[in-house]
Formats: structure tokens, C-alpha cells, sequence
């Protein structure tokens, strides 16, 4: 063993979450190896009691049917409220601020239809240009869905940090030039290409000033930072739970919407679900919007996709986020500190080198031609090491604190490195 091997099994051995990796199911190579999976910032892993759980509802429509809504084990009408106490806990907000729902771009929409309300005067929506695809597509048809021009009403923030990150003067410059005709800011959390992470209170408080909405597309930042959504100012906020959740492909998202917005007449897209529950199934046909985010829901919801939100969202609560926060810190300092000293040839790292400017995420790229970049993607994926490549030429890799260890970084920089001397 390497002293650079004893020394990461010696720091895994004395960390104090390291049992919660065994309450993940650990894909495995083809040579019956554990993978190093660093691609929780794109598809969680599956928590080993989640395979239980969905059985469990499976049981329950087979023995009970249309009972299981009320006498089930874990009832199905107020499903939802299982999930509530737990999410509230990972974002930072009162129980009554957030609800699970839908998908990330369906709430965004919801979100938008009641927060983006465009003026002539005031129509733009501020977003950063690298913003996710699904971000763009959303924020450009509802421009368009209310008669205005993405090519002038939507303002693309541009990186202006050698990595691609946007500073702070650079969004207070972009709100002192457009505040104005902003009608909406929607950043994220976490940006999904460079790693970056923002103060959502300082963009809040900033944006408000200037008379802005603000909202935040949490995606790669729930599960990954502890937030303070409520504290945080911000009007809304959506994310996924498929990622650093861990709650399963095109899990159930969710959403947030400030306590000052709990009762307001808004205009909204409504369904039943979002009808206040006392009266609910009384089925009129006026709609009575249950205060806080409840009153967005749409549809009942789909218990078999929550079933895994539910367990996972424990794991969280049994970790708790300050301490998997403290941990990713020191795991993400860990592997930038491999990189930088034993890749420093062959691999930049876009990310900021802040831990508080930063998730457990770190954006790397390939010196040299592009091609390059694939070509070491596809070494490492040989080798039983999952990262995920991102166009143009980004190699993103996550060690999240849930399961990832000391040793799967050390696994990836000595596997770079054997890339790096096979080429030479
Ligand atoms: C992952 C991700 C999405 C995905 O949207 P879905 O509606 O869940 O398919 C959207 N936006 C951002 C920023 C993301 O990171």
C-alpha cells in the first residue's frame, strides 16, 4: 500500500458518517469491483431501504386498494406530509413553505406563471447565460408566452472569473444597468456546469432593492449545501430530488414559496389538489387555494414516486446537513488538494477554490485538445470510475458525503495519472 493509500483509508477509518455509505447500493464495475461513483450531482445513488419501501406500497394497493388511501401503512392521502418536516429541515424553510410536487421545469413554470408577472415597462428575466438548457427553454417561452422578446427581455449574466464563475460585482453591475426592466431574477443554487455556489441572500437582497422576483433554481444545490431559503429573502424556489437526493430517476421535485406569498392572490395554474383540504371533497367548482405551497399542487400525488423521497429525506435528517456539509468540505478540499498537487499538468479545475464559493462538486478540464478531455472520460470510465461529461469539455465529478470516500478521489487522480503517462 502506498502512504498515500494508508493515509486516505486512515481519514476514511475516523470519519464519523462513514457508516451511511452502507446504507447505499454501490453499482459495480465489470471486474465485480465497487465503482468510484462520482455522479451523484447527476443521478443519486439508491439507498439500500428504498427497494422496501416501494414494496410496501406495492403491498398495500394489492391488500387494501382504494383503503390504502386512509388505512395503509404509510396512508396515501396525506403522503405528501410525510416528506414535509424532513424537506423544510434540507432547505432551510418552514414546514408550510415547501411541498413536493411535479418535476423541477413543471414547478419552474407553476413558479413563473404566479411570479413572473411582466409589465412593458418591467418584462426582463435575468439568468445566467450557461444556465441549463431546461432553464433557458422555460424562461424563454414564458417571455414569449406573454408577448415579449427573449432576444431583449431575457439578460444572460456572463462568467467574468477565470474559471466561468460570475462574481458578485458582476450581478450587482447587471442589476444596477437592468434592475429596472428586470421583472424576475432566477440563478441557481449551485450552477450545474462550473460547481459555483451563490449567496442567495446577498443576490436576494441586492434584486429586491432594485424591485426584482427572485427565484432560485436549486437543482445541484439541495442535499449538496445546507440552505436558508427562508432567511434567505427569496419569492420561490424549485429543485429535483433525483440528484443529490437520491430519490431515483425523474423523482417527485419540489418547491418553495416564501411565507410573505402564504395567502396572496396570485395568479396560478390550479388543480385540486392545491383546493384547501377541508373542503376539498366537497367538489365545488370555486377554487380555494391552501395557504403556503400546498395551494400549487396540481394532482394527488404519485405515492410510488414518493416512496423514495420518504427514505431518503430520513437518511438526511439522521445525518443531518451541518455535518454532511463539514464532511463534503473536508472531502472536496481533500480532492482538490490530489489534483492540484499530482495533476496540476494535465487537469485545471474551474470551480472556485473557496469552499463557501462551492458544493462537493468539482468542474474540471483537460489541458490540452479537447479530444483529450474524452478520451480521459473514457479511460476513467474503464476503470470503473463514473464522472459525467458535460459540452464543450467539462469533466464534472461530485464526491458527495453520503458515500463517497477519501479513497474513490485518490482512486481517480492515480487512474488520471496513469492516463496522463500512457500518452506521454
Ligand atoms: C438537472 C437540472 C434540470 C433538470 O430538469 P428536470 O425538469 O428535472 O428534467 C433543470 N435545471 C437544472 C439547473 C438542472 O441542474
Amino acid at each position: 500500500m502506498t502512504p498515500a493509500e494508508t493515509q486516505a483509508l486512515t481519514l476514511d477509518a475516523r470519519d464519523a458518517l462513514a457508516p451511511f455509505r452502507d446504507e447505499f447500493l454501490i453499482p459495480r464495475h465489470t471486474d465485480g469491483s465497487e465503482q468510484a461513483y462520482f455522479c451523484g450531482n447527476s443521478l443519486g445513488l439508491q439507498p439500500r431501504a428504498t427497494r422496501q419501501a416501494l414494496l410496501d406500497e406495492l403491498d398495500d394497493w394489492r391488500d387494501l386498494a382504494v383503503e390504502a388511501h386512509f388505512r395503509g401503512k404509510h396512508p396515501w392521502m396525506p403522503y405528501h406530509e410525510l416528506v414535509r418536516e424532513n424537506l423544510a429541515a434540507v432547505v432551510g424553510a418552514l414546514p408550510h413553505e415547501v411541498v413536493a410536487m411535479n418535476s423541477l421545469t413543471a414547478n419552474l413554470h407553476l413558479m413563473m406563471v404566479s411570479f413572473y408577472r411582466p409589465t412593458r415597462e418591467r418584462n426582463a428575466i435575468l439568468i445566467e447565460k450557461s444556465a441549463f438548457p431546461s432553464d433557458h427553454h422555460a424562461v424563454a417561452s414564458q417571455i414569449r408566452f406573454h408577448g415579449h422578446d427573449p432576444a431583449t427581455a431575457k439578460i444572460e449574466l456572463e462568467g467574468d472569473e477565470p474559471g466561468g464563475a460570475i462574481s458578485s460585482d458582476a450581478i450587482v453591475r447587471a442589476l444596477d444597468e437592468h434592475g429596472e426592466r428586470i421583472a424576475l431574477v432566477l440563478l441557481p443554487g449551485v450552477q450545474y456546469l462550473s460547481g459555483q455556489a451563490f449567496d442567495l441572500r446577498a443576490i436576494t437582497t441586492a434584486a429586491h432593492a432594485k424591485g426584482c422576483v427572485v427565484g432560485f433554481d436549486l437543482a445541484h444545490a439541495v442535499g449538496n449545501l445546507p440552505l436558508q431559503l427562508h432567511d434567505s429573502g427569496c419569492d420561490f424556489a424549485v429543485w429535483c430530488s433525483y440528484k443529490y437526493l437520491n430519490s431515483g430517476p425523474g423523482a417527485v421535485a419540489g418547491c418553495f414559496v416564501h411565507e410573505r406569498h402564504a395567502q396572496a392572490d396570485l395568479p396560478r395554474f390550479a388543480g385540486w389538489w392545491g383546493h384547501d383540504p377541508s373542503t376539498r371533497f366537497e367538489m365545488g367548482p370555486q377554487f380555494t387555494a391552501t395557504a403556503g405551497a400546498d395551494g400549487w399542487q396540481l394532482s394527488n400525488p404519485p405515492i410510488l414516486a414518493l416512496a423514495p423521497l420518504r427514505v431518503s429525506l430520513e437518511l438526511f435528517r439522521r445525518a443531518g446537513m451541518a455535518a454532511l456539509r463539514e464532511k463534503s468540505i473536508a472531502l472536496t478540499g481533500y480532492f482538490e488538494s490530489l489534483i492540484r498537487s499530482e495533476l496540476a499538468e494535465v487537469i485545471e479545475i474551474s470551480t472556485p477554490r473557496e469552499s463557501e464559493r462551492r458544493g462537493c462538486q468539482l468542474s474540471l478540464r483537460v489541458r490540452g485538445p479537447r479530444e483529450a478531455g474524452r478520451s480521459l472520460y473514457d479511460h476513467l470510465h474503464a476503470n470503473g470510475i463514473v464522472v459525467d461529461w458535460r459540452e464543450p469539455d467539462v469533466i464534472r465529478a461530485a464526491p458527495t458525503p453520503l458515500y463517497n470516500r477519501r479513497i474513490d478521489c485518490l482512486r481517480f487522480v492515480n487512474s488520471v495519472t496513469q492516463w496522463a503517462t500512457a500518452r506521454r
